[in-house]
């Protein structure tokens, strides 16, 4: 695997190969939900570039950014043992040559106002920035995102026609510890305990994909918030939308697709998960 720091050697070396690429952008401390679109992309693929780049842009809460796990020993590891090509190490300059105060503004509109957009206010925006930077460098065909961040995808496949890029979306399923947690890089902050208790937001999902139709949605809505605080989480929102839209629903529709989607913080960790029901 070779591993760049500068976009210039990266392209250097991405000219003189043949054949399509694949991109997985990360921030790192990966684990197999990660890899499971390293395997994706090396399926369909002739070149797989993986990105590890904590983006500072992208953090509203300063002390979330400073606590963000880093293992790049680890990962390195773990991408060599993928098969991963290519691996792309920027460091903050390289992405943000003007500094991380002069970043660009995108027209997010709506999905920066509902669920994510509305908790972490800049965080989308950031996003755009950074995927926006990469995918100039990288130039890829194909670009593998997971489903566990839904709103991000959509976010991301509004900036790809927005910028008028040619690469194709590819989202992902999420991958889950045995107990259901949504596997997550943030789930190593958590105590033993904690970690323990983390499965209740996959409870929550799966009560709500089960007993829909049976109860409205504000009363499972009202239970699964009690759950969450009882197993001693800060809940932050559990709203029922269109996945193909994100436009919130007030009840259980028979003519749409839809999915729950949960945001909670346990010991200060900040958890996101979501299911299609
Ligand atoms: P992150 O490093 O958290 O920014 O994630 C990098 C990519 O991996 C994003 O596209 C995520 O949606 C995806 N991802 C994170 N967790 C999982 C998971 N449990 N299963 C599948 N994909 C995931």
């Amino acid at each position: 695997m070779y591993i760049f720091k500068r976009i210039k050697e990266l392209q250097f070396y991405l000219k003189s190969c043949q054949g399509s690429i694949g991109f997985v952008p990360t921030m790192g401390a990966l684990h197999e939900g990660h890899i499971s679109l390293i395997q994706k992309s090396s399926s369909e693929n002739d070149i797989t570039v993986c990105s590890i780049f904590v983006n500072p842009t992208q953090f509203n809460d300063k002390k979330d950014f400073e606590k963000y796990p880093i293992t790049i020993d680890e990962d390195i590891k773990l991408l060599i043992a993928a098969q991963t090509d290519v691996l792309f190490l920027p460091e903050v300059d390289e992405m943000y040559p003007k500094g991380i105060g002069h970043i660009e503004m995108y027209a997010i509109g709506y999905l920066d106002t509902i669920l994510d957009g509305a908790f972490r206010p800049g965080h989308f925006n950031g996003v755009c920035n950074i995927v926006h930077r990469l995918l100039d460098a990288v130039q890829p065909l194909n670009l593998y995102m997971g489903e566990k961040d839904f709103q991000q995808c959509l976010v991301v496949a509004q900036l790809i026609e927005q910028i008028g890029s040619k690469v194709n979306l590819i989202t992902c399923p999420t991958l889950r510890e045995q107990d259901g947690l949504a596997m997550s890089s943030r789930n190593r902050r958590l105590s033993a305990a904690g970690r323990q208790q983390a499965t209740a937001i996959y409870t929550v999902l799966k009560t709500l994909r089960e007993q829909q139709f049976m109860q409205s949605f504000a009363t499972l809505q009202q239970q699964g918030l009690q759950y969450l605080q009882e197993k001693g989480f800060e809940p932050e929102y559990i709203l029922l939308a269109n996945a193909s839209n994100l436009q919130l629903l007030d009840n259980f529709q028979t003519d749409c697709s839809m999915v729950v989607l949960v945001a909670a913080k346990l010991e200060g960790v900040r958890l996101i998960d979501n299911m299609r029901i």
